[in-house]
This record gives C-alpha cells, sequence and structure tokens, in this order.
C-alpha cells in the first residue's frame, strides 16, 4: 500500500479548529452497495489515494478460509451459498484489523456492516478503538442500476496474486487469464456464478438495503451515481470525498 498521504486532500477533509489548535480528524469511511457495484475496484484506488488501510470484509474471510482455521470453516459454509456470516464470527475479524496502528489515522472499510445490527456492531467497535479521538464518519452509498450486475458478477475474475479485480466485459486483461499488475493467474471467486449470485442480492435488498436509510437518518450518508466506467465513478467519488 502507499504510505504516502495524500496529505492535502487529508487536510482539507479533515482539518478543523479546536481550541485555537488545527487537528486532524480520524476519516472513517464506510462503502455500501449491492454485489459488483464497482466498491471493489473504487475503495481500493481511494484507499491509495488517501493513504489509508483498505479493510474489505470479503477478502479478510476468504483469507481466514485459505487458512483452513476454525472461523474460516464456519464463514465458507455460508459464503458458498449467498449468505452472510454470523456476526459475531465477522464482527471479531473487523474489531481486530480495525485496531491495529495502521487504521489510527483512519480506514476504508469496504463489505460491513451489511445488516443494522452489523452497523451497531460497528458503532461499539469504533467507540471501544477511538475513546476521545475526533473522528469524521461517511457511509458512501454507491446508486446503481441493478439489472447489469449479475452479468459484471459471472464476468468478473479476480488475481489470486494481489486481488487486482478485472472483468471479461468491461476490463479485460491484455492476456487472458494473466494479471496485467503482476503476472499473478487470474481466477473466477467460486461465489461468483449466476444462481449463488441471485442469492446474494437477495440478501443485500433483505438485509443490507436498510442501512442506506438508517445512515440516512443519520445524517451521515453521501450517494454517488454508480453507473458508467470505473473513470466517471472516480471522478464523482472524488467530488464526495472533497465536498
Ligand atoms: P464480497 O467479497 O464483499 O462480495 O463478500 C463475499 C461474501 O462474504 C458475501 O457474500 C458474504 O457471504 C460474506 N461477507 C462479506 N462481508 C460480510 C459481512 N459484513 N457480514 C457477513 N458476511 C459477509
Amino acid at each position: 500500500m502507499n504510505e504516502t498521504k495524500n496529505i492535502d486532500v487529508v487536510n482539507m477533509v479533515n482539518s478543523y479548529i479546536n481550541e485555537g489548535k488545527s487537528e486532524i480528524m480520524k476519516k472513517e469511511l464506510i462503502f455500501l452497495g449491492p454485489p459488483a457495484c464497482g466498491k471493489g475496484t473504487q475503495t481500493a484506488k481511494l484507499a491509495e489515494y488517501l493513504g489509508f488501510p483498505h479493510v474489505d470484509t470479503g477478502s479478510l474471510l476468504r483469507a481466514e478460509i485459505k487458512s483452513g482455521s476454525p472461523d474460516g470453516l464456519v464463514a465458507k459454509s455460508f459464503i458458498d451459498k449467498g449468505n452472510l456470516v454470523p456476526v459475531e464470527l465477522v464482527s471479531n475479524i473487523i474489531k481486530n484489523r480495525l485496531a491495529q496502528t495502521d487504521c489510527n489515522d483512519g480506514y476504508i472499510l469496504d463489505g460491513f456492516p451489511r445488516s443494522l445490527e452489523q452497523a451497531e456492531q460497528l458503532t461499539r467497535i469504533n467507540d471501544e478503538i477511538n475513546g476521545d479521538t475526533a473522528v469524521n464518519f461517511m457511509a458512501i452509498y454507491f446508486d446503481i442500476d441493478t439489472d447489469v450486475l449479475v452479468e459484471r458478477i459471472v464476468n468478473r475474475r479476480s488475481c489470486s496474486k494481489c486481488g487486482e479485480i478485472y472483468n471479461l466485459a468491461f476490463k479485460a486483461p491484455h492476456k487472458e487469464g494473466v494479471c496485467d499488475k503482476c503476472g499473478g493467474e487470474l481466477v473466477q471467486r467460486k461465489d461468483d456464478t449466476r444462481e449463488i449470485a441471485q442469492s446474494r442480492f437477495d440478501t443485500y435488498f433483505h438485509e443490507t438495503a436498510p442501512l442506506i436509510d438508517y445512515y440516512k437518518n443519520k445524517g451521515v450518508l453521501k450517494s454517488i451515481d454508480a453507473n458508467g466506467s470505473i473513470d466517471e465513478v472516480w471522478e464523482r467519488l472524488l467530488r464526495v470525498i472533497n465536498d
């Protein structure tokens, strides 16, 4: 990850005056949107741009599965069906990750919370970790026409080495099956099939979509139009972040 913060942007977004003293607020950015709405690509880019860690719940869970841990085994049985992993399990993983020192100035959280219960857990986790630290919390919703998303999912591939995301329909690798960035092998996620994608959408609409109103009511929600090219969405995302 790029260690150099884009300090101008971070300052512009976060700086505030406290008893005549200028300080930088911790920046907590969470992202909402249906599966394959482009969050993964944009949040990875934003994390690099701002110099904050990209905490991606799906990747953390897949790493847990790969490690063969008991938690990984449990997670796999839910992920393979397109269902949410139990809240205690995923909250513990997130809590341990957000407590690490690289999250002290801020983080980009992708894929958590995914239910109202998880949103409450996140508030509790943040309160525990932050103590008196001043925080700027923002939930960014990727608003997109959902009828194109199943096709996006079945065409999605990712690098088994560096995690770079491709799409055979609109962001194909130069060489079939090979990552442009690191030469790693491109693989399809097991849950990126048509059938499991449908179940992930059902889960999203039942469990996750209510968070849009939840964060709107708290006055911390920003929406962006997530239709269009990667570059177009990136421009809109930067505008919201710098707003
Ligand atoms: P993603 O990579 O974000 O599409 O997530 C892949 C799968 O991991 C989801 O379909 C869920 O089964 C599981 N998962 C990811 N994030 C969470 C979460 N916050 N809570 C429960 N399960 C999750």
